[in-house]
């Protein structure tokens, strides 16, 4: 079970420094022993050109199955021959990417105290595995591999060189090639994919495999278009856990998605304020319309759902009526921003009692949120892809069940009225959708009758004729026996 990883230097950078960035010098072979076999890492060539390390792991099939089994039951393993007789020894796989982390652990994580800005940069790496079993086919290694920005040769192997007849194996020869990945992502989409393309997990899967899936998967995984393949057969298809991951990945995905928009923010705001005729940017009119619904509600412990950088929040802190704002919102910046906007490190301790500041996604139900009065999604909803509002929905109006709502999202109506924007176009790069007053009433509409609530809708900023106003606001008001419900409830 072998692997090779190459690269070609240049005068000023000799391919040996893969030495120092592996942690492994050129000129020793070593062995480590792990608890399925031994491996080995050893140069077969290292000069200033090319460099190439191999990574040979020796498995011993009776340990391997001594582990596995023979627990328990008296400690007499069963003897079934074909768990002695098996591919392990021979084909490249999950143990060997066990190996790899373990035997190049600092070199995954980037770390090179001797070159350290040579760990940080994308080397020409060639990588080569003689034997690979893929489940799936070349095909499938070519769509692991190559969103990832690796040039991929998947040959398949075929079951006998003899007997051509007999087809191929499940194995392929598998060749990447790269001039644009560090060293470190390189082992990190192995780790992550040799076992995928395996797909036969040796060992139990426990739940930390799920962080040790989103740490080597980070700053690749979540935007990979197999993303859900990947982790679920990285999880041996362990529904639970897969579940867990995919919701820990769409946070992650989410965050950073919205790490680069949380700048574009104030520019929009900005940016709509001078579009506007009017003196007061569309921001403010809809927060001030925002306020009065809320006042109007009585309401005093209010949730700003999806709050993005904390404006709400603060206009909210200076009314005393309400008595607790919980700002939430799926990105950590956002939230850090909000934090320093607020002055939370500063504020008196009663000011402190009445603001919170979490992170949460609105796609999932969420025991926090249950038990106020009223909550805002304002310009939040368009941020969800569409199939996604249904779990928003459930989450805020089946689960959380504040007794008042309220919604704002862009009247795609309005757009032909701003002069900066092409036809045609949403007004935010992240916005997913943007509705006609009909698509954001029938929306509402169903929403309220599922959940029990009445809903009003109140035009924000100038009511346009022709198409209607900039921002459109659902106001939801939970029925009656409902009101009652909840509260016996
Ligand atoms: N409410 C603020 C911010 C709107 S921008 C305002 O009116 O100005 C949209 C915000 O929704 C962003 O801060 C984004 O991080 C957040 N968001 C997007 N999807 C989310 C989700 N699934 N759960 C929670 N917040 C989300």
């Amino acid at each position: 079970m072998f692997l090779t990883i190459s690269t070609t230097g240049t005068p000023d950078r000799p391919a040996t420094d893969l030495g120092f960035l592996l942690h492994k010098h050129p000129e020793k072979a070593q062995a480590f022993s792990t608890s399925y076999g031994t491996a080995h890492v050893l140069y077969p060539e290292a000069d200033a050109e090319r460099c190439t390390a191999a990574l040979l792991l020796e498995v011993d099939a009776v340990a391997l199955v001594r582990r596995g089994k023979g627990k328990g039951r008296g400690g007499a393993p069963d003897a079934a021959l074909a768990q002695y007789v098996n591919d392990r020894p021979y084909a490249a796989s999950s143990l060997l990417a066990v190996a790899l982390s373990g035997v190049f652990s600092s070199a995954m994580r980037g770390v090179c105290n001797a070159r350290p800005e040579r760990a940080a940069q994308p080397l020409p790496l060639r990588i080569e595995i003689p034997a690979l079993p893929a489940r799936g086919g070349p095909e499938l290694v070519r769509r692991l591999f190559e969103p990832l920005g690796w040039a991929v040769t998947a040959e398949p192997v075929p079951l006998d060189v003899r007997f051509p007849e007999w087809g191929d194996s499940r194995y392929v020869r598998l060749v990447l090639a790269s001039d644009t990945l560090t060293l470190a992502e390189a082992l990190r989409h192995l780790y992550v994919l040799l076992p995928v393309l395996d797909d036969a997990k040796h060992y139990w899967v426990a739940s930390d495999e799920v962080d040790k899936l989103l740490r080597a998967g980070e700053g690749w995984l979540p935007d990979h278009p197999e993303h859900k393949l990947i982790t679920s057969r990285y999880l041996s298809r362990r529904w639970s856990l897969t579940r867990e991951a995919m919701e820990r990945l769409e946070l992650v995905r989410l965050a950073e998605a919205d790490d680069s928009e949380v700048e574009e923010i104030d520019n929009a705001v900005e940016a709509e304020s001078e579009a506007e005729e009017k003196p007061t940017p569309l921001a403010v009119q809809r927060r001030d319309a925002i306020l009065a619904a809320l006042r109007a509600s009585g309401a005093g412990r209010v949730l700003d759902l999806g709050c993005g950088q904390g404006q709400l929040v603060q206009t909210l802190l200076k009314d005393p009526a309400f008595t607790e704002i919980v700002g939430v919102d799926v990105s950590m910046r956002a939230l850090t921003i909000a934090g320093r906007r607020l002055k939370l490190d500063r504020m008196g301790e009663r000011q402190a009692s009445r603001v919170k500041l979490f992170q949460g996604s609105l796609a999932y139900t969420d025991n926090r949120l249950k038990g106020y009065d009223a909550a805002v999604l304002s310009e939040v909803i368009e941020h969800l892809d569409l199939p996604r509002l249904p779990a928003l929905e459930y989450a805020v109006f089946g689960s959380a069940r504040p007794r008042t709502v309220l919604v704002t999202t862009p009247n795609v109506e309005y757009n032909v009225r701003w002069e900066s924007l092409p036809a045609g176009h949403v007004r935010h790069g992240d916005h997913r959708f943007e509705w006609t007053r009909d698509e954001f009433r029938a929306w509402a509409r169903a929403v309220a009758e599922r959940h029990g609530y009445e809903v009003e809708f109140v035009p924000v900023g100038p009511d346009d004729p022709q198409v209607g106003p900039p921002t459109q606001m659902a106001v939801f008001g939970m029925k009656v026996n409902d009101e009652k419900e909840a509260k016996a409830a």
